[in-house]
């Protein structure tokens, strides 16, 4: 039996064996697994019963997990985790799952047990979401008061530099792309150019000059994330 509470697991899954072994896995750990064997279904499910953890295969009738990722992300009231099943193990496949707002990635064929500690890491991750304070290694963001300190020392940010901050450590580890970021902070109304750029510069200087290790890491060709430096 498992020792954390039971997972509501959604699976969209297209391949009939593999969702009665991932069933099999799941149910036997005292978790509840759901189904969809089309992406269509699958998103519809995910945005009418949030589940704990989505796990998304890539090919897929109809719709294929990427859209659906993206679909879910620009639909959903709340950031659902979402692990992506892929047969292919190219980076570039990889690159364009996260950029679909994916969480995580796992090729196939995997061990049934590797998709069952990374789906309760992902769950776990949510449930830190819902909390006040967040906590990153030696970073903490107190939400109520927009209070935040690194090794104990106090970060002054201006309102954008923030909300950036904010956006990835509500993410993480997730890396948010770009566009995810300037959707956060501005919604329909991101001003012209690189917006970004003079508060990623602002956020960088408070958060990790001081420290020997930077915080915030861009993910060339992706975006930027967050890492912890316990
Ligand atoms: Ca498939």
């Amino acid at each position: 039996m498992t020792t954390s509470p039971p997972l509501r697991l959604l699976v969209v899954e297209d391949h009939h064996a593999l969702r009665a072994n991932i069933a099999a896995l799941f149910e036997a750990h005292g978790h509840v697994v759901d189904f969809a064997a089309d992406g269509r279904s699958g998103l519809r499910m995910a945005l009418d019963a949030p589940p704990d953890v989505l796990v998304l295969d890539l090919g897929l009738p109809g719709m294929d997990g990427l859209d659906v990722c993206a679909e879910l992300r620009a639909r959903a009231d709340r950031h659902i985790p979402v692990l992506m099943l892929t047969a292919r193990d190219a980076l570039d496949d990889k690159l364009l799952g996260f950029r679909h707002g994916a969480d995580d990635y796992l090729v196939k064929p995997f061990a049934g047990e590797e998709l069952l500690a990374r789906c309760l890491a992902l769950s776990r991750r949510h449930l830190v979401g819902d909390r006040h304070v967040i906590e990153i290694g030696r970073l903490r963001i107190d939400r109520r008061n927009g209070l935040v300190e690194r090794e104990g020392q106090r970060i002054e940010l201006a309102h954008s530099p923030y909300r950036i901050l904010l956006a990835l450590a509500e993410a993480w580890p997730r890396t948010l792309t770009r566009s995810e970021l300037v959707h956060r902070l501005w919604g329909d109304d991101a001003p012209p150019s690189d917006p970004l750029r003079s508060h990623l510069y602002a956020l960088r200087q408070a958060l990790d000059r001081p420290f020997p290790r930077p915080m915030l890491v861009t993910v060339h060709g992706v975006g930027f994330r967050l890492e912890a430096d316990a």
